[in-house]
C-alpha cells in the first residue's frame, strides 16, 4: 500500500504572506510588500539572489540587502521557512496550513513536494516509543530518476 501524494505549489492567494504581517503587526514598507508578494507568487524554493532578482524587476530601488533583511525578519515572524538542500543556498518557501515534504533531484535541482500519510504516522509512532509528542519534523529525500529522460 503507498500513499504517496505529489502536492503542487498553491500560488493562489498573492497577498498572503503580506496580510500574515499585517495580522502580526509588522510594519509594512512598500518594499517589504514587493517582497513579500514575490514569495507568496513563487511556486519554487527561490534563494535570497532569486528573490532579489524577481524583487527587483517590479522596483528597482530594492537592494539585496534589503531582501536579505526581510527575508530575515519574515523567518524570525514564523511565516517564512528556510530550506537546506545541500546545494549550499538557503532556499525559502512562505509556511503553508498544509505539511509536506521534499525530494530533491540531484540531476536537476528540481525540488518535488509530496505528502505520505504512513511517513507521518511512523515518524509519530518513532517519537512515542523514544517517549516524546511529535511537534514537528523536516524530511528531505535525495534521488536520481529511475528513468533516463527520452530524447
Ligand atoms: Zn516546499
Amino acid at each position: 500500500m503507498t500513499s504517496t501524494e505529489r502536492i503542487e505549489h498553491t500560488t493562489d492567494d498573492s497577498h498572503r504572506l503580506e496580510n500574515l504581517c499585517m495580522e502580526k503587526g509588522m510594519r509594512m514598507t512598500d518594499q517589504r510588500r514587493v517582497i513579500a508578494r514575490v514569495l507568496s507568487t513563487a511556486d519554487d524554493h527561490p534563494d535570497v539572489e532569486e528573490v532579489y532578482r524577481r524583487a527587483s524587476k517590479v522596483d528597482d530601488r530594492i537592494s539585496i540587502a534589503t531582501v536579505y533583511r526581510t527575508v530575515r525578519l519574515f523567518e524570525e515572524a514564523g511565516i517564512l521557512e528556510r530550506h537546506d538542500f545541500r546545494d549550499g543556498r538557503s532556499r525559502y518557501e512562505q509556511v503553508t496550513e498544509e505539511h509536506h515534504d521534499h525530494l530533491i533531484n540531484l540531476q536537476t535541482g528540481e525540488v518535488i513536494e509530496f505528502h505520505n500519510e504512513e511517513i507521518e504516522k511512523l515518524q509519530e509512532i518513532v517519537a512515542r516509543e523514544l517517549g516524546f509528542k511529535l511537534v514537528d519534523h523536516r524530511l528531505e529525500l535525495y534521488g536520481v530518476p529511475l528513468k533516463k529522460p527520452e530524447n
